[in-house]
């Protein structure tokens, strides 16, 4: 292995050298005679498009990406690498970074080393912004330094000795966690901008973390994932995945932690007590696994994970965790609700999952919880003016967003954030050899140049309750066009150049177009949202309100900006009580009605407080509320 691993950069070069990108977000490896061999066992059925090829156009995701885009940019290398090269040795006169990145924190380099590689990579490669893959490559750069300095492959903003205190079960944050962001950090940095050197170091990281597990017994091994280790896993798979160096893949399951991955092989919910998002990392291990080495196990593990957490442990909003665990037998959500509920990873990584669940199966299912978590969760935790990111989405009424600050929080949230609005555009379309899937109503341009095609969707969503897509390229292709009939659509309908379809499919599903499409064509898709309540698992008569796809929230008094920016979440005292709802037995939703001008936008009548309810994803500096307690009037 550690040979294996010192002869890594000149074996790669030819993968760039031949002009070809390995940019595809899952599953591209080394190219051998000009051909990319896929090392999975189990290929997705259905592919999401590089990202580079699609290009998000005005909205509510563009507002969020850029604003991620322009906090990166603020973002100086310099103090980025000054707690690495201090750990490694070398001077650094830079300004030390706060909040997790302190020198004195114990996760240091999660983000600098880590998540901003990632974070920077993706937005290279959703929007091409040059300075920031300059900037990644600068920080690889510097990187390499310290890691040479370090000698032994080890490279992390923290000293080797925080490793010993893991292997004597000593009081340690989570060393593995930061070891694994740098790791994923590198090896974005290699797939979506070419940068040989980051994989270089990578692999040197895992020659060293070799060493490091192989000298541990099983036994001993499995009291280390005790703490934890992010995607370990998932990042030995990956470098398997572009190397094609088996070992690597042998070395992954090292990081299977049987505790929990048993009684998921056996169908059986032990997740009570569990920090949440300690252990997704682990499913999507799981998830890659399967697919590099066909072990249906793992499938089914991360099958029954993901529908017993999406049915059983998720709120409305598609999001998970209540003081970062689940307290609770499954459907045991009324009493789960506080200031700090859904930690903002745990949607980032639950959507992760979903979308390998979703590759394998092709389901509609899988992309509706996607667009719940999207528009719900994702967006509207960032702050679209500043770029600031959130790390619990509180759901206990009566609350209001915080935010982290530019230079002085860099919580994991805040990684995982960065790196999220980075690649919104990764999966509105996927594709198969002849058939185009358009999962998400987002406005965007796709670009096929494999079938000489480009779509352009145009879309106010969810302003707008449906898209356009428009065929654009040099000739008649055949392809079946699938577009998500989502689960919440109220009717709807289907137009190809101004002619309606007799038939529509079932919410849930796809609607296939199967025909020879030709420039100009035009797709009209009307999907029309109703109002629907959505009831606690355990208790019917708390609920919150949905339009379509959208959770709606009572929006209450504005809140001083001094009290949004700088905490995890909001204290508990500063709660506000929020009124009850009283609503009709026969007509669920008929205590709200539309707003005259703002179509997402509704009143409350009949109430003892004047209500306003309004998307969750466009109140930032506002109290609000998103469940109710709602008594029944008869009518
Ligand atoms: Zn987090």
């Amino acid at each position: 292995m550690t040979a294996v691993a010192a002869a890594a950069g000149a074996a790669l070069t030819p993968a760039f050298a031949m002009g070809r990108s390995t940019q595809d977000p899952v599953v591209d490896s080394l190219p051998q005679d000009g051909k990319a061999i896929r090392k999975e066992k189990v290929p997705w059925r259905v592919l999401p498009f590089p990202m580079k090829q699609v290009r998000l156009g005005e909205g509510p995701c563009k507002d969020a990406m850029e604003a991620d885009r322009r906090y990166l940019n603020s973002l100086p290398p310099e103090r980025l690498l000054h707690t690495f090269r201090i750990t490694a040795g070398i001077p650094s006169s830079a300004q030390p970074l706060g909040g997790w990145e302190a020198p004195d924190c114990e996760l240091r380099g999660h983000y600098a080393g880590g998540h901003y590689l990632s974070a920077c990579a993706l937005m290279y490669a959703s929007s091409g912004d040059d300075d920031l893959k300059k900037n990644a490559n600068h920080v690889v750069a510097g990187l390499g330094q310290c890691q040479a300095a370090l000698k032994s492959g080890y490279l992390s903003a923290f000293p080797a000795e925080f490793f010993d205190r893991l292997r004597e079960r000593q009081k340690v944050w989570a060393p593995f966690y930061t070891i694994h962001k740098i790791m994923a950090g590198l090896l974005d940095t290699y797939v979506y901008c070419g940068n040989e050197q980051a994989l270089d170091l990578a692999e040197k990281m895992a020659g060293w973390a070799d060493r490091y597990t192989e000298s541990l017994s099983y036994e001993h091994m499995q009291r280390v994932l005790g703490t934890e280790f992010g995607g370990m896993g998932e990042v030995f798979c990956n470098l398997y995945a572009v190397t094609g160096k088996r070992d690597y893949l042998e070395i992954a399951p090292r990081f299977d932690k049987k505790q929990f991955f048993d009684p998921l092989a056996d169908h059986r919910d032990e997740l009570k007590g569990l920090h949440v998002n300690t252990h997704i990392p682990q499913v999507i291990a799981a998830a890659r696994c399967y697919e590099l080495t066909g072990e249906r196990r793992y499938r089914d593990i991360a099958e029954y994970f993901w529908d017993e957490v999406v049915s059983e442990r998720s709120y409305c909003t598609g999001g998970t965790s209540n003081n970062e665990s689940w307290n609770t037998d499954p459907g045991k959500l009324a009493t789960e609700l506080g200031p700090t509920t859904t930690e903002c990873c745990c949607a980032y990584n639950l959507m992760k999952l979903t979308r390998h669940l979703f590759g394998w199966s092709g389901d509609a299912r899988f992309m509706d919880y996607y667009e719940r978590a999207l528009f719900n969760h994702r967006l509207g935790t960032i702050n679209p003016e500043d770029g600031a990111m959130m790390y619990y989405l509180p759901l206990a009424s009566g609350y209001y967003k915080t935010f982290g600050t530019a230079f002085d929080s860099f919580w994991c949230c805040t990684g995982t954030g960065s790196e999220e609005y980075a690649k919104l555009g990764d999966s509105i379309y996927f594709h198969g050899d002849d058939s185009l899937y358009v999962n998400l109503y987002i406005d965007s341009q796709l670009d096929w140049p494999e079938k000489g095609l480009s779509v352009k969707q145009q879309t106010g969503f969810p302003q707008e309750q449906g898209t356009t897509l428009e065929i654009a390229g040099k000739g008649p292709v055949q392809l079946g066009i699938h577009l998500r009939v989502p689960y919440w659509v109220q009717g709807g309908g289907v137009k190809i150049n101004g002619m309606a379809l007799p038939a529509f499919a079932s919410p849930g599903s796809y609607l296939t177009l199967n025909r020879v499409w030709k420039p100009g064509d035009k797709i009209e898709l009307s999907l029309p949202m109703g109002l629907h309540m959505e009831s606690m698992p355990d208790d019917e008569s708390m609920q919150a309100a949905m339009f379509g796809p959208l959770v709606l929230a009572g929006r209450f008094d504005e809140v001083p900006k001094a009290a949004s920016y700088g905490e995890m979440g909001p204290k508990k005292e500063r709660q506000r009580m929020v009124p009850d709802i009283v609503a009709d037995s026969g007509n669920s939703t008929g205590w709200m009605e539309a707003d005259v001008k703002d179509p997402l936008a509704f009143h409350g009548v009949g109430q003892a407080e004047a209500v306003t309810m309004v998307p969750l994803y466009k109140l930032i500096h506002e109290r609000y509320a998103v469940y109710w307690k709602v008594g029944r009037k008869m009518s």
